[in-house]
């Protein structure tokens, strides 16, 4: 911990942020345009990295830099951060220095919006790690590095943000035994974003799988018979968006690291067929068309009927159950089931809900075996946990995703500044200085908001999903009743009262529509689906119900065949499974020392030697770094030991009587030059300055 919020700060006196410094906590008086200010000075000369202490603030290059190559690892390796230029290398070997010589845990947590650089910052890191243990066997290193070649595969796509957004967040646990060497890798999944598998918006993709299977179909006619494959533009799923291709991306070759990737993780051939049966299956569901009967009922066209046999083949359906599960709604009261016919509409929704359900379950198993192939193993417990996950949205519409992510951030931001105040208030507590003219601004009302049991607004959308008439308008109504009073709701124009709510967050304020709200939170249950699953001839269908037991559903032997039902009425909604995740992964940050990277965009054009002020600022002011700059300058942020103190200083004082101790010589050179009283402190160990008084300090003594 002792490098926290530290830094070289002697060295650099009357820093500016036109020079560009690397470490901005020393500049005095520097607001969001000086930060900005050093940021682009830097920038320009391909310095994309810039400490805040030891904090490290990322700016996006859109090109490639040479200074990820082994020599630069070698350059980082057993420095100190103090001693060199800033670099992701840097906050890693000094978190990796940390964990072995205290033995404490570390994490990384990387924030910054989409497209910032989040993603490929988790991979240098890794890349670090990996190669300062060197004796960690290959094997194992593969395996983590291979990782994310899968989970990007499933997980990432191309968006309107970033040709390569994660739509999904992690944490990755790189676990160590006692002789530093890497051990395993355990991997948490938040959230995946399920919209995407059957919906994306123009110039977007779906995940980057579907399209890397597709190339290797076109590349093999045996795999395109195995799968039934056919080609992109007939697939609804991959084509309403207008974009099927990436640029400088060759998926052809993306299919082949793929499946090399699956190997490495010892994923079984077997397990790797149904997942690409379940890929295609997914696909050719998205292009069932159901016609209306009557207005009361829907069927299967005949076209239909084909594609039915090819999902039956690929899933190993039987064809009468699947095409009532498709059809009908089969409701049990009181043990007995009834199937309602589902309406046109209602049938090609409750399609799509099948092909969520079948590639989320996918996307967990997937996890699941990447941590089978990858755990340590119970007795090594020491790691360094890298956290890569969304940042605060505030788009033109958002949903229940945007107030999750949302969350998400106020969480972690009232994570840091616990971190960032707790460290400095010890330092000033153990040094018996005092310490009351720091003020923040505490999140915890808007979290309490989102949050808090007994009455939260995760609590009101849960009720009303609970209650067999409820809508998202009953939902909104009850709630605007319920917190209209909270400081950090808002309840808005009344003409939007029944659509629409605000939450004023740390990072500003967001309209969230609560259309589709109780839907998403519900995750409509796919009991039909999974009782098929479980009966599947393919293994890796069936091999996918065993995380049915989170779901709140049984298995009941009926005479050879299984069928589910419910064991609780109470099933754990969206909200409720993420916030128990959420909160474990808190616990899990506080038990660790954490480094902070914050990437930020330097445009959204996704161009290289493009430096856009207005967006570097607006991620500015979210990024908390002005805090830790305001807290440095409200608190004390230049510490000095009286020892250094007193050799540095004490030809300002020539009259001074030697002999006494050092502490109350510095104390009596602070007071013979008549400096500010309200501007340092005497501590037990070291004395502490604000830039007002350390550089006066500083300009006499040059000039002595
Ligand atoms: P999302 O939240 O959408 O997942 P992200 O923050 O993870 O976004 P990345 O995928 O890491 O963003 O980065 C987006 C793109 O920016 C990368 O694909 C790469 O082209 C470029 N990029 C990011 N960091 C660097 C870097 N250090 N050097 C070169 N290019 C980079
Ligand atoms: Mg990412």
């Amino acid at each position: 911990m002792s490098s926290a919020l530290g830094g070289p700060g002697m060295s650099h006196r009357g820093a500016r942020p036109e020079d560009g410094v690397r470490d901005m906590i020393i500049i005095s008086d520097i607001d969001e345009n000086g930060i900005n200010i050093n940021l682009k000075t830097r920038y320009k000369e391909d310095k994309i990295y810039t400490f805040t202490g030891s904090i490290l603030v990322a700016v996006n290059p859109y090109k490639q830099l040479l200074i990820y190559e082994q020599k630069d690892i070698e350059e980082y390796s057993g420095k100190k951060i103090s001693q060199v230029e800033p670099h992701v290398f840097a906050v890693s070997e000094e978190a990796f220095q940390n964990l072995k010589n205290s033995g404490v845990n570390q994490s990384c947590i990387i924030s910054g919006e989409s497209g910032a650089g989040k993603t490929e910052t988790t991979k240098f890191i890794l890349q670090y790690l990996c190669s300062v243990t060197n004796h960690t066997s290959f094997w194992v290193e593969q395996q983590i590095l291979e990782a994310n070649t899968v989970l990007e595969a499933f997980g990432n796509a191309k968006t309107v943000r970033n040709d390569n957004s994660s739509r999904f967040g992690k944490f990755m646990q790189v676990c160590f035994d006692d002789s530093q060497q890497i051990k395993g890798c355990i991997v948490q999944d938040y959230l995946l974003e399920q919209s995407r598998i059957t919906f994306q918006s123009k110039n977007e993709r779906n995940y980057h799988v579907f399209y890397q299977f597709i190339a290797g179909a076109d590349a093999s006619a045996e795999f395109r018979e195995q799968f039934f494959v056919q080609p992109i533009n007939t697939y609804y799923y991959l084509s309403q968006s207008g974009c099927t291709t990436l640029n400088g991306v060759n998926d052809t070759k993306m299919f082949d690291r793929l499946r090399l990737a699956m190997n490495v993780l010892k994923i079984p051939d077997q397990m790797v067929d149904g997942i690409f049966s379940v890929i295609s299956a997914i696909l050719h569901l998205g292009n069932l068309t159901f016609e209306d009967v009557e207005g009361e009922k829907s069927d299967l066209t005949s076209k239909d009927k084909e594609i039915l046999d090819m999902i039956c083949m690929l899933l190993g359906f039987e064809a009468e159950p699947l095409t009532d599960s498709l059809l009908y709604r089969q409701i049990q009261v009181r043990g007995t089931v009834t199937s309602i016919p589902f309406k046109v509409q209602e049938a090609s929704e409750n399609r799509h809900a099948m092909a969520k359900a079948l590639y989320s379950r996918s996307f967990a198993w997937l996890v699941d075996a990447i941590n089978k192939c990858t755990n340590p193993g119970q007795h090594e417990s020491r790691f360094l946990g890298v956290l890569d996950i969304f940042g605060f949205e505030n788009f033109e519409i958002n949903s229940f995703e945007q107030l999750c992510i949302n969350y998400t951030n106020e969480k972690l931001h009232r994570f840091f500044n616990h971190y960032v105040f707790a460290i400095e208030q010890e330092i000033y507590k153990e040094e018996e200085i005092e310490f009351a003219h720091i003020t923040f601004t505490d999140n915890s009302p808007c979290l309490e908001l989102i949050e808090k049991s007994p009455r939260c607004i995760l609590k009101s959308v849960d009720e009303e999903c609970r209650f067999p008439q409820g809508t998202d308008k009953s939902y909104i109504t009850k709630q605007h009743e319920a917190f209209e009073s909270h400081p950090c709701y808002i309840k808005g124009d009344r003409r939007m009262w029944e659509i629409e709510f605000g939450i004023q967050h740390y990072a500003g304020a967001v309209t969230y529509k609560v259309k589709g709200f109780l839907d998403k939170n519900k995750d409509t249950q796919q009991d039909m689906l999974f009782e098929m699953m479980h009966n599947s001839v393919n293994v890796f269908v069936q091999d996918l119900t065993r995380f049915q037991d989170l779901l709140g559903v049984k298995l009941e032997d009926m005479g050879g065949r299984q069928t589910i039902s419910r064991t609780t009425s109470k099933k754990p909604t969206v909200g409720d499974t993420f916030k128990h995740q959420l909160n474990a992964l808190v616990d899990i940050l506080t038990t660790t020392n954490p480094w902070y990277v914050r990437c930020l965009k330097s445009n959204t054009d996704k161009k290289a030697n493009v430096y856009n002020d207005k967006e570097v600022l607006t991620q500015l002011s979210y990024s908390g770094m002005l805090d830790i700059i305001r807290i440095k300058r409200e608190g004390y942020p230049i510490h000095v030991p009286h020892e250094n103190f007193l050799e540095k200083y004490k030809c300002l004082t020539p009259n001074l009587s030697p002999g006494d101790e050092p502490r109350t010589l510095s104390t009596k050179i602070l007071n013979l030059l008549d400096l500010p009283k309200t501007e340092w402190q005497v501590g037990k160990n070291q004395i502490f300055m604000r830039n007002s008084v350390f550089e006066p300090l500083e300009e006499r003594r040059i000039i002595f």
